[in-house]
């Protein structure tokens, strides 16, 4: 690690620390968290941390999901599915928060309640929700929620993680393998490339080196591109063909009965034996429910707090908010959730918000074996958040390098789904 990421790094810790002090003479508060994913598991964690005497209620739809981190690898079979399951009541044990499984349906945004559909009516000083994404359906005629079980986009660490790795199991030699990529602002901007490359070389693994992967595209670049094509050309030849925007890569309808295709001004059908169709995106439903979304689909916050601009009060963290330049990722909301308990915290204490400083990387498995990333560090004024710095793979690396960042990848892993959600139980 150099000395001004270094440096970087201390003051971004030093930032929250700062305002571990609590106060004992205020009224205990309660905050609740919506979302136990990256977001809200580290939320409510660094809050317990920074904020003893707060109660703190962790309430997430789902009792177990897959994280979206590591999902490439578990439907290529390189990690297994239960290997990379969490649940939400270890997660409350581990950070000493109360948890509740049910799914959040409303949220008075002026009286700070809550409503779940087991029936609980539930008040808090502060609510803060990190709900992730939700498909934008109808865009993409023939595809429905139900239908799109037979396409997985296996994006939400459902069931479809393990419903993507059964049908690359089924795909023949030489069958027609097509992965949609949306348009942005999705999560987990080189998420369908990786895809790409891990399908691939699974396939050549297992005696399938005649088929075909095409990468439908909503757009005419994407993160790490000409490192991916590098990597692409050179590992798996011809067998991958993206196919962007300009040359009519948006996929327009899909009739997932018999696995057809149809990409804009295309009159004939392409025909797969396996379809990925990850749909374009916008923040989960509830953000939208409880109005803090604006016309784009997504939650305008004060980056600096990552309040809403919509509702005093009220905090939205990770995918579901605008944070460009941060990506939708798992590392971003980590870093998102950090600086927001910080600030609830010195909030609660009357005192002010701390810097804001945020980091982020992206590792990109190109094979088992090999990784690429792209790096930023971030800061936030004015309402916006802006670059510091940032850095990619070279696309010519020294001898090793590319191993090197996949053993970092892997590292990476273990050490954000610990620090997010505690150990393993
Ligand atoms: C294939 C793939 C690969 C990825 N790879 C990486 C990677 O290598 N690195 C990286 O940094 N990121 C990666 N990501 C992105 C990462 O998964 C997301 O950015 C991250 O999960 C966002 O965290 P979040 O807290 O915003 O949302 P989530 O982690 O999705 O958590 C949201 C939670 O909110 C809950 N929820 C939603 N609505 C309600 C409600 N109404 N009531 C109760 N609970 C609710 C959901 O059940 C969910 O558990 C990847 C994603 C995918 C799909």
């Amino acid at each position: 690690m150099n000395r001004s990421r270094r440096r970087w790094l201390q003051s971004a810790a030093l930032a929250c620390l700062g305002t571990a002090a609590p106060a004992l003479a205020r009224p205990k508060a309660r905050v609740i968290v919506i979302g136990a994913g990256f977001g809200g598991a580290t939320f409510a964690k660094t809050l317990r941390a920074l904020s003893p005497r707060t109660d703190i209620l962790l309430i997430d739809a789902r009792a177990h999901w897959c994280t979206g981190p590591f999902t490439n690898l578990a439907i290529t079979g390189l990690r297994s599915v239960a290997s990379i399951t969490r649940s939400t009541a270890d997660i409350g044990r581990a950070h000493g928060v109360r948890t509740l499984v049910d799914e959040v349906t409303a949220i008075d945004p002026v009286t700070k309640t809550v409503r779940v559909v087991g029936g609980k009516r539930l008040q808090a000083d502060r609510i803060v929700l990190s709900p992730g994404i939700a498909m934008r359906w109808g865009a993409i005629e023939g595809l429905t929620p139900e239908r799109s079980a037979t396409m997985p986009h296996a994006w939400t660490g459902d069931a479809q993680v393990q419903a993507l790795r059964d049908r690359i199991d089924a795909v023949p030699d030489g069958g027609t393998v097509l992965i949609s990529a949306p348009a942005n602002p999705y999560r987990c901007p080189p998420g369908p490339y990786e895809r790409t490359s891990l399908i691939a070389e699974h396939l050549i693994n297992t005696g399938r080196k005649r088929c075909k992967i095409l990468i439908a595209d909503a757009k005419d670049d994407f993160t790490k591109r000409p490192l991916f094509l590098a990597e692409w050309d050179e590992r798996y030849g011809g067998m991958i063909e993206w196919i962007s925007r300009a040359k009519g890569g948006e996929v327009v309808r899909v009739d997932p009965a018999t696995g057809e295709i149809w990409l804009r001004d295309q009159t004939t059908s392409i025909g797969t034996h396996l379809a990925s169709i990850v749909p374009a995106q916008k923040a989960a439903g509830i953000a939208d429910t409880a109005d803090l979304v604006d016309e784009s689909g997504w939650c305008p916050v004060n980056p600096q707090t990552f309040e809403s601009t919509r509702h005093a009060a009220i905090h939205v963290l990770g995918d579901a908010v605008i944070a460009a330049p941060m990506p939708k990722s798992a590392f971003a909301a980590n870093s998102q959730a950090k600086l927001c308990a910080a600030a609830i915290a010195a909030a609660l204490d009357g005192r002010p918000a701390p810097d804001a400083r945020m980091i982020n990387t992206c590792y990109s498995l190109v094979a088992r074996d090999a990784a690429i990333s792209v790096s930023g560090f971030y800061s936030a004024a004015s309402g916006r958040i802006a670059i510091v710095s940032e850095g990619v793979s070279p696309l010519n690396p020294p001898d090793g390098q590319r191993q090197r960042e996949a053993a970092q990848a892997f590292d990476w892993y273990e050490s954000i789904s610990t620090d997010s959600f505690g150990p393993r139980a």
